[in-house]
Parts: structure tokens; sequence; C-alpha cells
């Protein structure tokens, strides 16, 4: 096991923010993490797991323990037949990389997923999603080092309790448990329409209507590459903050003053209305606050052109909540997690 002393977390994480920690340990296999989870037992210490740091920004004060890098590999078919095949992957794998492999299978299920950065290990913990998929549709099961107990657990997915970007994992039993791998079935058969919106109108314009994994991955590549900055030249974790879910009777509110809102019915009483529209209509869009852009070309993404740190990101914050809320009566929640 490889540890790194007082390791700057802004390092490590897409949005440049955040101070240090007392140790960084790398992990390659389930034998890692137990020793590690051990020696923060031993030494009472704090864990913390880190995918690809693509949905976290972390405090300016330094975190009283050991992040756990995860370095966990592998990724096999292991069972098929006619209609679908099974994957299993190591939780350190890039997601895309999964994606890739099973575009060059042929399989269909997380294809409009494609490009979404960090790690597999951390893609059941927000439930992610774009362009109408999300990992609930495709997952059997993870399995999971429960930090409490010890033991390894298969989790299924009716029990990761999914929902719109959340799960047991992010909300109910935050830190409890690490995910060491995950296990998906995906489809031989081909993606079917309906497309989400600005997908299927890509398509369209493309001319395309013989629909196959590898064009609705370079369909929604494109779509991304113009919304979507490059936390390598400007630093951001993709979507700030998560779209608003609103009652019938919130949706009504909204549409009597607005009535072009755009809104999604998700079902049971629930609506998202785009969070980037209720920003964009608040004339956020491209301004500068403490050193933090609102995107331009998407206002639920944030940039961090000059930031000093966790205080000024968190004035950003509290100004764009607080002028949505004035405007709109929504309360607006960020998407990602806090070191
Ligand atoms: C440019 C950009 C675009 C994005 N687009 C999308 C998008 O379209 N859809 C979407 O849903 N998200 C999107 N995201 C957010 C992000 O990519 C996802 O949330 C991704 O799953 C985070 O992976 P990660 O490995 O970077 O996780 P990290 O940021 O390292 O961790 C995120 C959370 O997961 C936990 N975690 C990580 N690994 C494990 C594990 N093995 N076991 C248990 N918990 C773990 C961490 O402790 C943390 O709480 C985007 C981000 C960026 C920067």
């Amino acid at each position: 096991m490889k540890l790194i002393d007082n390791p700057s977390l802004s390092n490590y994480l897409t949005m440049k923010i955040g101070g240090s920690a007392l140790m960084m340990a790398e992990a390659y296999n389930l034998k890692d993490i137990q020793d590690i989870i051990q020696k923060c037992k031993n030494e009472k210490l704090k864990f913390y797991i880190l995918g690809g740091g693509s949905n976290i920004i972390a405090h300016d004060e330094t975190f009283n323990g050991i992040i756990i890098q995860n370095k966990i590999t592998g990724m096999n078919v292991i069972k098929e037949d006619g209609e679908s095949a099974v994957i299993k992957a190591g939780s350190g794998e890039p997601w895309d990389d999964l994606v890739k492999m099973s575009i060059h299978m042929n399989l269909s299920g997380i294809e409009a997923m494609s490009i979404i950065p960090g790690t597999c290990g951390a893609a059941p913990v927000q439930n992610i999603g774009a362009y109408g998929q999300e990992i609930a549709d495709t997952l059997i099961e993870v399995e999971a080092f429960n930090t409490d107990s010890g033991e390894v657990e298969t989790i299924a997915a009716k029990d990761c309790e999914f929902k719109y970007r959340s799960s047991i994992f992010r909300d109910k039993l935050p830190g409890k448990y690490i995910i060491i791998s995950i296990t998906l079935r995906l489809s031989k058969s081909k993606p079917k329409p309906p497309f989400y919106a600005n997908l299927q109108k890509y398509l369209d314009n493309a001319h395309i209507t013989d629909y196959n994994v590898s064009d609705i991955r370079q369909a929604v590549i494109q779509i991304r590459q113009t919304k979507l900055p490059d936390p390598a030249k400007q630093p951001n974790s993709g979507s700030f903050f998560k779209n608003a879910i609103v009652t019938k009777q919130k949706l009504e509110q909204l549409l009597a003053n607005y009535p072009n809102a755009p809104y999604y019915d998700m079902g049971n009483n629930q609506y998202k209305v785009p969070t980037g529209w209720l920003i964009d209509n608040c004339n956020l869009k491209g301004k500068l606050i403490k050193g933090m852009r609102i995107n331009p070309a998407n206002a639920l993404v944030l940039i961090n052109e000059s930031a000093s740190g966790y205080k000024d990101l968190a004035a950003a914050r509290a100004e764009i909540t607080a002028t949505v809320y004035d405007k709109f009566g929504i309360k607006i929640e960020q998407e990602p997690l806090e070191i």
C-alpha cells in the first residue's frame, strides 16, 4: 500500500479547490481497503474514498484522516446469452472505459452516458445519468465493503434505493460502504427510440435513422462538448446544481408566471425543472461571482476561474441559490459531495 503524506486535495479534484489531508493511500484491491480502514480505526482517523474527484468539493481546512485513492481494476464479461451480456468492473476503472468496452461489443444500455468522468465505483453513488439513461437501468448489483462490520456484501440494485442523483451510498448511508465492483446487464438489442429530446434532434439533423450504439455515443460526445467545459482546461465538477424536483402544485405556480418554463414529468406527482433554465432566467449566466464563473454555455456548471478557496465557492453558491429562491420560490441543491 502506497502512502502519501499531506496531499493537497485540490490536485485530485476537478474543481481544483480544497485544503490538504493527513494522508492519501492508494488501494489496488480489497485487502488494501481492509488494511486502510483497520489503520483508521486503530489510529482513530477519518477516511474518505476518492474516485476521479469529479463530483467532490473539499473544504479549505485539513482533512484529519486518510483519503483512499481507488485503483481497483478489472473488467470482464461474466455471463452471456443471445440477448444480453453481464459485465463486472472493478470500482477503480474509469467509467468511460466500461462504456467504450460496451460499444466495442455492440451492447446497449450505457451508451448515452458516454464520457461522464470518474470511476465505475462512484457511478452508483449518485445514480449517474445522462440523455435518458441512468446506471440504475442496467446495474444488477454491487460488491461493497461494509466499513462498520468489515464484511463484503453483495447489494442488489433494488436495495440501492436509486432515485434521481441519489442512492443509499450517497444519502442514507454515506461512508458506510466502499464499492469494490459493479455488475451490469447490457442488451444485445439496438438502442430504441424515443431518445432524449436534444439527442433525437441531433440524430435527426445528422439523418441517422438506423440507431446503433456507436452513433449514439458519437452524438452524445458532440452534444456534451458544446455544453460542458473540459475540467482539464477549466476546473469544474460538471453540473454544480441538481435539477429541481417540484410537486404539481409548485409547477403550476411556476407555469402561471412563466408559461414557457421547461419541465419533465417524472411520475408520482414529481416534475423536473431544469435548474440551468432557472439560473439563466435570473440573468446570472456568464456572471463571475467570487472567482466562480457561471458557465455561459450551460448555467448549471460553475467554473473555478480564480476562487481563493472553498469560502469563495460557498459565497457564490449562496448568491445563486438565494437569487433563484427569491425569483421562483424554488430551493436548488448542490450536486457535488463535500469532504
Ligand atoms: C465535466 C463533467 C461532466 C459530468 N457529467 C455528468 C453527467 O452527465 N451525469 C452525472 O450523473 N454526473 C456527471 N458528472 C459528475 C461525475 O462525473 C459523476 O458523479 C461521477 O460518477 C463521479 O465519479 P468520480 O470517480 O470522479 O467520483 P468522486 O468525485 O471521486 O466521488 C464522488 C462521491 O462518490 C464516492 N465514491 C467514490 N468512489 C466510491 C466507491 N468505490 N465506493 C463508495 N463511494 C465512492 C465519494 O466518496 C464521493 O462521495 C460530471 C462531472 C464533470 C466534471
